[in-house]
């Protein structure tokens, strides 16, 4: 699959596009101004045609995702239809729970949660507030690869903060995910010295696994997520709970790093109450400067 330019050298055009710009600049200056506040309008029409013409007048959720992996599928009603004429369900109709949509989610129950960027700030999670953790498995296997024998097909190794000591960290290089990262690392590496600790030696990007305690895959699956340190950072799993209960939020990952990662596409676990601070991972449809 050929890897698509950055979302920032792609060009918004439209009356839209330039309320949005307005936005974003307002955004800027505005404190507590978050992804919540910028919604996609309703009647915003899908700008990524390449999925094919069925998906012209495509609005809202379908309209983000078609823009946040351009060219990768289009919409046939309620079906995901990819390249290779796999299809998979947009929204089964189904109303659920937010622990329903961890353990069955459509691609439209991805889109659910407003995820928090990290200019909102520190924050503790709502107890159910799990924004990127409710995936579709079979939409991710459509994007990246339905084994570990075709994810590996399209895997490359980059390197991670090497002037920091990183080494490398094996990931996807489908929509540019290998070109992020060695981006991500660049940037990362531009920090003042205190942040340098939370960063090496990362704990692992490509590893094909089930979710400690799920049969669902987890992205470092695909080769699209990133662990940094994990000498500081914070897993719910990690301080005893077992999901019955309250999880008390813990986190010492400082948001500048953050920042970087999500400066190119990837969410923060650390913004889920069932968090996971030292996780990284692409999603360009929860960040609204991603799939514009
Ligand atoms: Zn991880």
């Amino acid at each position: 699959m050929t890897n698509p330019p950055p979302p920032s050298a792609v060009a918004p055009t439209g009356l839209i596009a330039r309320l949005r710009i307005l936005a974003i600049a307002i955004c800027a200056t505005a404190v507590g101004c978050t992804a919540a506040t910028l919604p996609i309008a309703p009647d915003t029409p899908a700008r990524a045609q390449s999925g094919g013409e069925r998906s012209a007048g495509v609005t809202g959720g379908k309209a983000v995702l078609l823009a946040a992996y351009p060219g990768a599928f289009r919409f046939e009603g309620n079906a995901i239809v990819f390249k290779n004429g796999q299809r998979v369900v947009w929204d089964d109709g189904r109303a659920k729970t937010p622990a329903e949509k961890l353990t069955d989610a459509d691609v439209e129950d991805m889109l659910s949660t407003p995820y928090p960027l990290a200019r909102r700030g520190a924050r503790t999670p709502s107890p159910g507030e799990d924004p990127g953790r409710v995936r579709s498995d079979a939409f991710f296997k459509a994007l990246y690869g339905g084994s570990e024998a075709a994810v590996r097909d399209d895997l490359a190794r980059v390197p991670f903060v090497p002037g920091l000591g990183g080494g490398s960290l094996t990931v996807t290089t489908r929509f540019g995910v290998d070109k992020r990262i060695a981006a991500i690392s660049r940037d990362l590496e531009r920090l003042p010295p205190q942040f340098h600790k939370y960063l090496v030696p990362p704990g692992g990007a490509f590893n094909w696994r089930a979710i400690a305690g799920t049969s669902r895959l987890s992205v470092h699956s695909f080769g699209a997520a990133v662990d940094i340190n994990t000498k500081y950072s914070d897993y719910w799993r990690w301080a005893g709970h077992t999901g019955g209960g309250a999880i008390p939020y813990s986190n010492r990952i400082p948001l500048e790093i953050v920042e970087v990662f999500e400066k190119h596409c990837f969410i923060w676990g650390g913004r889920w109450y069932h968090y996971d601070t030292m996780h990284f991972e692409y999603r360009p449809e929860l960040i609204p400067a991603c799939h514009r």
